[in-house]
Order: C-alpha cells, then structure tokens, then sequence
C-alpha cells in the first residue's frame, strides 16, 4: 500500500469546521476555564449536541477520541482513511482551540475509545453515546500499569470491585468509567480486564478533583470503589484469562489513543508558533519568507527549525493513524507518534514563550497556558520515557519482562 502525505479531502470539511469551533467556542472561553478550575464548561453542551448531530447524520466520522477504533483489514488491499485518522485531524484542529476543553467535550472521553477498541457489537450498541473516562491508574501503578491491584471478584451476574483509581480525566463529569482491574492477582497482566462502570453505582464514591498545573478545565479525580457491583456483561471483551494473549487486549486501547494524544500536542505546538509568529512581526523582528535564509534572524530560524519538528510529529501521528485506520499492527508507531508529538511540543511551547519574553509569561497571552497545558501531553497515556521503552522493545524483538 502507498501512502499519500496530502490531508485526505473529504476529511477537509471535518478539518475546517473544527478549526471554526476552537476559534470561535473555544478559544473565547480558554482563559475563563483556566481560572475557573472544576467549574464544568457549560458552554460545551452545545459543542456536544453539535458533534452528536454531526455523527448521526453521517456527515463527520471520528470528531472526537470516541472515533478512534481499529478497522478489521477484509483482505482486499484498498487504502482506507477512516476514523483514525479523521479523528487525529480534527482533534489537532479542537487542541489549537484548546487542550482542556477539548478533552472535556461531553461524550468524546478517552473511555469511549477504549470501548471502541474492545467492546464488542452488543456492549457498543448499549454504551454508545454515553460519556466514558478511563480509569487505569492507582497510588501504586502508573507507568507500571501490569502492577495493579484493583479487583473484580464474581459473585452470580455481578462483578464486585475493589480499588483505588488515580488521576481520572473527567471521571466525574463521565456519564460511564471504564476500569482496569484484576480477576486474579496470581495470574499476572493477562487477568487484568476492563469493567464498565455507571456513575452512581454503589460502592463507586468520588473522593476528590485535584488541582493541576495545567488543562484546568479538565477534571481530575480520585474514585474509590469499595464492594462495588457490576453487572457480568460489562466487562469489555472477552472473560477467559489467556496467558497467551497476555495484556494485548486491554492494551489495545493505547495504540488507538496514542495517535489522539499526538494530535493534542500538534495543536497546541501549532497554537504557540503561530502566535509566537504574529507578536514578533508585530514588532518588527520578523520578515517574511522572501528574506534569503542567511539573513534571518536568530529567532527565524529557531522557528523554521520548529516548524520542521512539528512537521515530522505531524507525520508520525498520520501515519499511526492510517495503521490503525488500515488494520496494520501499529503499536510501534503509535508510540514513536507519541514520544515525538509530545517532547516537541512541550518545547514549542516553552521555547516560544521565551522568545515573546514577557508576553510569553503574562496572562495577556494564552503563551504561558499553553505551555502549562502541553505538559500533561508528554505524561499521560504513557510518559516520554515509556513511549521509548515500548519503542525499544519493538525494534530489538524483546518482550516487556527483557527490556524494562
Ligand atoms: C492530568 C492527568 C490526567 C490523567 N488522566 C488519566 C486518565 O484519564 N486515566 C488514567 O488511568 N490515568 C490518567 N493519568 C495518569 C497518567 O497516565 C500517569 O500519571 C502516567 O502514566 C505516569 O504514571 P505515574 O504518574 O505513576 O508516574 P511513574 O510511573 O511513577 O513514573 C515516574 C517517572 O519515572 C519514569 N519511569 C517509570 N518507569 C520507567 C521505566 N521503566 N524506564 C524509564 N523511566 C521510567 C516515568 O517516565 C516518569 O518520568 C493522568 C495523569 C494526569 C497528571
């Protein structure tokens, strides 16, 4: 299959119309959610509603993280550009707008991709357009993920969960949470499965939001379940514990997502250079293209050297997706997308708020939020250094027990 580096056209009007919303509903309300931390953005309903119509009716495919799913390849070697990678366009597009409150857009939580990737017909029929967060984390196991120690336990119809949860993207504001947890502890990674959780089931208590140093309009919470029943068919995918299979299933998730972190960072990197832009010409120490390369500025050149590695980011994340998109094994990529998109745009970010000095620092500009904002990119969904390890170990054949 060849792969053609041009946006794919019918994804332009998707592109367009979410480059429309993050300036017009987005930005406008960027400042006011970053003061007003844990107040939900009521102004997103609407953004929802939108999106929502939008899928019904057919008219965009994948406008949000809910999108991201992995395509069955049918064997019959057509390129397909489907809703991976229309949803790495238009997030991109939401996180130049953004980042907190794109991933706070009701119903478009990183829980529903996982949902996406694992649930079967029947269980996606029932969640769909529910708001799903993603409840992986806890005090112990982070990076670590294998190393947690929630638990499902059947009893009759009913799993019964026991744990602490971390670190949840807008697990409170979610209508659903999608937990990992362990149906035996002594059985290792490949016990470990994911749980459908309804907000307000017994035994699931919200503890606290924390305060962040970034995406403030994104909640953060602690969620405690102590006895909590689920019903047996919401565990996503399939019961058996199959050492064989290991943790490829609920890890699945990650190759589909990484690309959608990717994405957020492009925007936001995106976001910062082209601000960092228009503040320097406006004072002058910025010419324009027709200036010979040897006579630009030491800031010139420092910007066309990072539009170069947001370029490469950019290509790694459409590539990621369009494995995915293409039923190609894609973890690799997804990670190398990750790794790349998130360390170049903390740089981005920070380097341009230096070069606008004290613009850069003041909350007359959106500079300083954007670089708070970008941080969390190159942390969650798996740290820098977790997207090298799996990197690693995709180059050199080793398993996660060789090269940890
Ligand atoms: C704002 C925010 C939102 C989040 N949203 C979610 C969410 O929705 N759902 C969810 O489940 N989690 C979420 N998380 C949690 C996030 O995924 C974890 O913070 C992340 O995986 C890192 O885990 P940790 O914080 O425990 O750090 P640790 O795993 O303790 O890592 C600490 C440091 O050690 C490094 N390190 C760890 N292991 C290795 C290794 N083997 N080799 C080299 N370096 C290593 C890491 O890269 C890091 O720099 C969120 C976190 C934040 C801050």
């Amino acid at each position: 299959m060849a792969i053609n580096l041009d946006d794919p056209k019918r994804f332009r009007p998707l592109v367009g119309q979410a480059h429309q919303v993050a300036m017009n509903m987005l930005r406008p309300i960027s400042r006011k959610y970053d003061k007003a931390e844990h107040e939900y953005p009521k102004e997103l309903d609407m953004l929802a509603a939108m999106i929502d119509g939008l899928s019904e009716s057919g008219a965009s495919e994948g406008a949000g993280a809910a999108g991201v799913k992995r395509s069955e390849d049918d064997g019959d070697g057509a390129v397909r550009n489907g809703t991976n990678l229309a949803s790495v366009m238009s997030i991109a597009e939401m996180c130049w707008g953004d980042v907190g409150l794109a991933l706070t857009i009701p119903r478009q939580g990183l829980g529903n991709a996982a949902i996406a990737a694992v649930a079967n017909e029947e269980q996606s029929q029932r969640f769909k357009g529910r708001w799903a967060a993603m409840a992986i984390t806890e005090p112990g196991a982070g990076s670590d993920s294998a190393n947690i120690r929630s638990s499902a336990r059947l009893d009759g119809d009913h799993y019964v969960l026991n744990g602490e949860k971390i670190f949840i993207t807008a697990g409170g504001r979610a209508d659903i949470v999608v937990v990992w947890a362990s149906l035996d502890a002594a059985r290792g990674r490949s016990a470990i499965k994911s749980f459908v959780v309804e907000k307000g089931t017994p035994g699931m208590q919200l503890v606290r939001l924390d305060h962040k140093l970034g995406i403030r309009a994104s909640d953060t919470a602690t969620i405690l379940f102590t006895d909590c029943r689920v019903p047996r068919e919401n565990l996503l995918g399939s019961p058996e514990i199959d050492s064989k299979q290991g943790f490829g299933g609920v890890m699945q998730t990650f190759d589909n997502t990484r690309p959608v972190v990717a994405a957020m960072a492009l925007g936001v990197g995106r976001a910062s250079l082209e601000r960092t832009r228009e503040l320097l010409r406006q004072r002058g120490i910025l010419g324009g293209y027709e200036r010979a390369l040897f006579g630009s500025t030491a800031a010139e050149a420092e910007l066309y050297r990072m539009d170069a590695e947001l370029e490469a980011a950019r290509l790694l994340t459409i590539k990621a997706a369009w494995m995915a998109d293409n039923g190609i094994p894609n973890s690799k990529e997804a990670s190398m997308a990750k790794a790349k998109a998130g360390r170049v745009a903390n740089f981005i970010t920070l380097r341009c708020l230096q070069l606008c000095a004290a613009s850069g620092v003041t909350e007359t500009e959106l500079l300083e939020k954007w670089a708070r904002d970008s941080k969390i990119l190159d942390i969650f969904e798996g740290t820098q250094q977790i997207q090298l390890l799996i990197i690693a170990r995709r180059l050199l054949g080793k398993g996660s027990q060789e090269l940890r």
